[in-house]
């Protein structure tokens, strides 16, 4: 299938992905561990997937959508400066470039579709930095659904402007100051909402994470973008790349990714938040140093302690601040399929600048991870004169502030 250019129809897949065996497990991770409440809508929510992923009349609509909305396809960029300062070929697969400024549209078109078709009016979802909060606010908005955002107490006073966007949008914004008042506390306060609210109410997850089927469904809704980009670089370059790099926070743009390459012999690096330094215990690398263990629905790696109590992730990036990681990625690292590496928040900066000031592009954080590390490997563990596609999750204009604070600089 070749790509389609930029304006014309995306073509969604045809078939569904590698399907996680018996109840949602990818090796001995996922699963579905949740209250007797929610299975029945979550058996809801897999056969509504089932019946609409293979519908035409669905991957049209959702295909038209990402075309005419989102703006894809997404180009993929040749790097010229970039690959020059480093020694390797560096191509970008441009997921800045989309509606909302990040993969996350992808998600939450098609999880919103799914609600309606599921008669339901009305979407709850969890959000840390805000990004996944403004997303499903945006798709609610599109379809004229009610919408409400679990977000801790402490994120809305970081995150002020995206609490602003999600209520222009028409959502509300519901504090959440139990535990730390952070992201893993709202997932909670969302999965107890919905257990209460399940007949009238879909819960939009943001990530690869979550019970089964969430981490399938996710990853089916993102496969679009490794699907693009394996035919835009087999059109630009002939062949595959040697590396196929993305930052992993719960690790879907990563998955999304990854799945368009898993049949290719590309090696599959997934870059985690290193924050100050794995021997600091600051950081958010889950795969790296978690531990096998069951939260928010689903057996995968998580950062706990010796008592198995979970652990305050930490990243410059707050879309990186989980402390676990979706089940497929645990799977993968397993199986030695993909690799898990780190970028801590210096190199994650330093990889900030360094984009902007070779290509003019100002990634999110987060992507800017990915880049940190390539900088720190190009010639080391990336040989060079390797070819390497990295997926620019997002676009920094959110994180413009943040950064000119730490670099000691005033805006205007
Ligand atoms: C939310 C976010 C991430 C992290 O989420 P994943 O599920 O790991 O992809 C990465 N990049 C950007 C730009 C984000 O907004």
């Amino acid at each position: 299938m070749a790509a389609p250019a930029r304006g014309e129809q995306v073509v969604l897949p045809t078939t569904l992905g590698g399907e996680p065996t018996g109840l949602g497990r990818f090796g001995e991770y996922g699963g579905r561990f949740v209250p007797e409440t929610l299975v029945p809508a979550l058996e809801e929510l897999e056969a509504e997937f089932r019946t609409a992923w293979v519908s035409d009349e669905f991957r049209a609509e959702l295909g038209d959508l990402l075309t005419n909305y989102a703006g894809r396809p997404t180009p993929v960029t040749e790097c010229r400066r970039l690959s020059e300062r480093l020694g390797v070929r560096v191509l970008l697969k441009r997921e800045d470039l989309t509606h909302t400024g990040s993969h996350k549209i992808n998600n939450v078109l098609g999880q919103a579709l799914l609600t309606r078709r599921m008669g339901k009016q009305r979407v709850i979802a969890e959000t840390g930095a805000g990004q996944h909060g403004v997303a499903t606010a945006t798709a609610a908005a599109l379809f004229g659904l009610d919408c409400q955002v679990f977000m801790g107490a402490v994120d809305i006073e970081r995150q002020a402007l995206n609490v602003f966007r999600m209520q222009l949008l028409g959502a509300e914004v519901i504090p959440v100051s139990s535990g730390s008042a952070t992201l893993k506390d709202a997932i909670n306060d969302a999965l107890r909402d919905w257990v209460a609210s399940v007949e009238s109410t879909h819960y939009c997850i943001g990530s690869v994470v979550g019970p089964h089927p969430y981490p399938w469904i996710v990853r089916e809704f993102q496969r679009i973008v490794g699907d693009e980009a394996r035919e835009q670089c087999r059109t630009r370059t002939g062949g595959d790349p040697d590396f196929v790099v993305a930052c992993v926070g719960g690790g879907s743009n990563a998955i999304g990714t990854f799945t368009g390459f898993l049949e290719t012999a590309a090696r599959l690096v997934g870059v985690e938040a290193g924050g100050h330094g794995l021997e600091s215990g600051q950081h958010g690398a889950s795969v790296s140093r978690g531990v096998p263990g069951v939260l928010h629905g689903a057996r995968s790696l998580f950062m706990q302690d010796e008592d198995g109590q979970i652990l305050s992730a930490h990243s410059i990036s707050a879309g990186l601040d989980y402390p676990g990681v979706g089940p497929e990625h645990a799977q993968l690292a397993a199986e030695g399929r993909a690799e898990y590496v780190y970028a801590t928040d210096d190199e994650a900066l330093a990889g900030f600048q360094l984009l902007a000031e070779t290509e003019g592009i100002v990634p999110a954080l987060e992507p800017a991870h990915a880049i940190g590390w390539l900088a720190r490997e190009a010639g080391r563990s990336v040989p060079a004169g390797s070819t390497v596609l990295v997926t620019l999750s997002g676009r920094g204009d959110k994180d413009a502030n943040q950064v000119a604070e730490m670099l000691g600089e005033t805006l205007g």
